[in-house]
């Protein structure tokens, strides 16, 4: 029987975070000098992960997604590839990481039973990737990158976090690359998560909702999603107090938000139309082709996602492990289910699905970042992005 939540969506699809370390820095992410991390006590086994996936895998949650933190940091990563790739009923194990240290895994990752890879990119100049990663260097991800290719971890998402006054004149950069290269690039709105620092004199959280949520969105209504963009959000970051040290607060990061309706209308306007593409293991991300000038369609597409919009809600199939092992139904709303503790006193593989099972009943039906609600407490690495 699989998983079906209290509104009729089939959850089959589990995240699993295994590490909240990482070795860089990204701005919107993490403080210069790292989040607080769990202490290594706290984290998960290897053994303990599988256990969890295989009684996941046994409810009907077939798809399963290693993250972190970055999870190639972990020590052995892949012999938690190969334990959890190994379990009966897997359809699609794949990873999300920074792709830093990718190369030497890439060809271990694919014989351990990885399907596939997501890429985290944001910019494709070596001196701006210090800037937004404040660690490792651009051509050590593209090393990831090739590795991944030539290895089969296909297909392979790039990630892209699209901020004003960082990358945003890289949209149609990032989307040519999808002419030549079998590359799926993901443009991602910078997400509201852990607001918890910094002024609230910026664009408020009702606006930031309003300016994705607008009807037209991601359609082509140019003039009325520029008019807005420009009125409320393009000018670029004032304060840079924080850069190089803390991570993007509050204000700064309402600032630097790019709606997904701007990212596609910069693509059109410089490479032309997209037309939708059907790619399987699309995720929440609509997906987009564009037209070679040979007339060829490209090899690669392009995708937008946008935590912000409902849509994204009503399709939702999954659930979060953090590597502390809590289980999150959602995102975008604080709320977690502890698994750890009856995993470590003794409960029976039967106790541990009823949890899954509570857990996905009191999933929410949607977010509520419109009222101001968003998650606090905890990063994107610390929730397992
Ligand atoms: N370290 C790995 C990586 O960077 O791919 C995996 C974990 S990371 C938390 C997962 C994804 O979350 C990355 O693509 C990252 O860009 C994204 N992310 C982190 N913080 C975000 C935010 N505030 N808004 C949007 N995306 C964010
Ligand atoms: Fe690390 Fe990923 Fe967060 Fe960047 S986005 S700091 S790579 S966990």
């Amino acid at each position: 029987m699989p998983l079906v939540d209290s509104f009729g969506r089939t959850i089959d699809y589990l995240r699993l975070s295994v590490t909240d370390r990482c070795n860089f820095r990204c701005v919107y992410c993490m403080p210069e000098e790292g989040s607080p991390v769990s202490p290594k006590a706290s984290i998960l086994t290897y053994e303990e992960l599988t256990r969890l996936a295989t009684i996941a895998v046994s409810l009907g949650m077939t798809k399963l997604r290693l993250t972190g933190g970055e999870p190639l940091v972990r020590k052995d990563i892949e012999r938690l590839v190969k334990a959890i790739g190994g379990i009966p009923g897997v359809r699609d194990l794949s990873l999300t990481t920074n792709g830093y240290l990718l190369d030497r895994y890439a060809e271990e990752f694919k014989r351990g039973g990885l399907s596939r890879v997501n890429i985290s990119l944001d910019t494709l100049k070596p001196e701006r990737f210090t800037r937004i990663a404040r660690r490792g260097d651009l051509e050590g991800v593209w090393k990831g990158i090739e590795a991944s290719l030539s290895a089969g971890l296909t297909p392979l998402k790039l990630n892209c976090v699209v901020m004003r006054g960082y990358n945003e004149d890289e949209i149609a950069d990032f989307a040519r690359l999808t002419l030549d290269t079998p590359l799926h690039i993901r443009f991602i709105e910078l997400m509201p998560i852990n607001w918890s620092s910094g002024d609230d004199s910026g664009v408020g959280m009702a606006d930031f909702f309003a300016l994705s949520a607008m009807p037209g969105y991601l359609q082509n209504e140019k003039i009325a999603v520029y008019a807005r963009a420009d009125k409320n959000l393009t000018q670029v970051l004032k304060e840079r107090s924080n850069e190089g040290q803390g991570m993007l607060d509050s204000a700064q990061m309402r600032r630097a938000f790019v709606p997904a309706s701007e990212m596609r209308l910069r693509i059109e306007e410089e490479l032309g139309e997209l037309t939708p593409a059907d790619l399987q293991t699309n995720g929440p991300a609509s997906a987009f082709r564009l037209t070679r000038p040979d007339g060829l369609p490209a090899p690669g597409t392009v995708g937008f996602i946008s935590q912000i919009t409902k849509d994204v809600c009503r399709n939702c199939n999954r659930l979060r492990l953090t590597s502390d092992g809590q289980l999150r139904p959602c995102l975008m709303a604080d709320g977690e289910a502890d698994l750890r503790t009856p995993l470590r006193s003794g409960a029976s593989d039967e106790e541990i699905a009823e949890i899954f099972r509570s857990v996905v009943v009191h999933k929410p039906f949607e977010h509520r970042l419109e009222d101001g609600i968003a998650p606090t407490g905890r990063n994107m690495s610390q929730l397992g992005g």
